[in-house]
């Protein structure tokens, strides 16, 4: 039986590719320090012979006894108020915890996925965003303890790849959402959809008309998986290409949510990108990958996920304003 470590286990991505590995037959190793992941999340894995579990932060020495196939790094904050939060451990767990994964990959001579992110291209001054452009990042910005990170993720990586013979992956993982986002981390899918079950308005940052392209959660899965198992080592971006302004949005989801909110208007963070959306053409061509699933079917799915917390949970919740 192959087996498999997911780092960010109890997080959002990295719980719904525990239930992938698991269902596609692997043994199971999933690493979580807790910070922003929750258990609630993999509870339903423990039960399973073929999962485990490690309350482990990957900056420290990593260490799984016996063999190991696959990594996947999936460890990090990745919203903007969480980088204001905890801007050290940001950086750390994408530079110090990539390393010694990396180097868990080289002694289990095991191959290594790396999310990476859409913000390597910080606020793009192309659009579409391919894998060809270097990005435009503000490194001392608040969101720079996060993209800076990534990009050194990415360049160590590739050192690994090259230096030791690594079997290497990058993921360039664009706007993903879907159930087991956190309701208060801020992203926009939740903050909205939470607001309209709070009955409030929805706070919308800057003129709206900011733009974001949103890939359904099994079709991220899906194209990370497939990168995984290809023979491609450069990076790929991962994302839908299905680009729309903040303030339609918006408006989607006081449609989808019946509620009788309006929008308010706040201040844009500070070098929040204007536009973003993948150019997906290489996924295609290695991966034979395409999202499938449409925006107002993922939103469905996700809004009928937090449908089901009481309105403890919802009020618990409450939005937090980083504006
Ligand atoms: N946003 C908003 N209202 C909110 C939360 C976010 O208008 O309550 C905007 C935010 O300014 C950004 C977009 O929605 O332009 C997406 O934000 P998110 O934090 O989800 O992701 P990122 O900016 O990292 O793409």
């Amino acid at each position: 039986m192959q087996k498999v470590l997911i780092t960010g286990a109890a997080g959002f991505l990295g719980s719904h590719l525990c239930d992938r590995f698991i269902k596609e037959g692997f043994h199971v190793i999933g690493m979580d320090n807790l910070i922003t992941g929750d258990l609630k999340n993999i509870e339903h894995l423990f039960k399973l012979d073929h999962f485990e579990f490690y309350h482990h932060d990957v900056t420290k020495f990593v260490h799984i006894p016996g063999k190991l196939d696959y990594i996947l790094h999936f460890a990090s904050p990745a919203s903007p108020i969480d980088y204001l939060k905890i801007p050290i451990q940001t950086l750390k767990v994408g530079s110090l915890g990539t390393h010694n994964l990396l180097g868990l990959a080289k002694e289990k001579k095991a191959r290594i996925l790396i999310a990476s992110t859409s913000e390597v291209y910080g606020d793009p001054l192309v659009h579409p965003q391919n894998e060809e452009y270097y990005g435009n990042v503000n490194t001392i910005g608040p969101r720079g303890v996060y993209d800076e990170a990534k990009r050194f993720q990415e360049s160590i990586t590739m050192a690994y790849h090259t230096y030791h013979g690594l079997e290497t992956r990058i993921a360039r993982i664009f706007n993903t959402y879907g159930p087991r986002m956190r309701l208060n981390d801020g992203r926009v899918v939740p903050a909205f959809i939470g607001q309209a079950l709070r009955g409030e308005d929805l706070t919308i940052f800057g003129d709206g008309k900011q733009t974001r392209s949103f890939c359904y959660v099994d079709d991220q899965v899906e194209g990370i998986y497939r990168l995984l198992f290809s023979n491609y080592i450069y990076p790929v971006n991962i994302g839908n290409p299905d680009e729309i302004t903040i303030k339609t949005f918006a408006e989607e989801i006081i449609k989808l949510t019946e509620t009788k909110q309006k929008v308010m208007y706040k201040d844009l963070p500070i070098d929040d990108p204007m536009q973003r959306q993948p150019d997906i053409s290489k996924a295609k061509e290695v991966l034979d990958w395409e999202p499938k699933v449409s925006r107002s079917d993922g939103m469905k799915r996700t809004l009928d996920y937090f449908k089901g917390f009481s309105k403890g949970e919802l009020e618990k919740s409450e939005h937090r304003d980083f504006s």
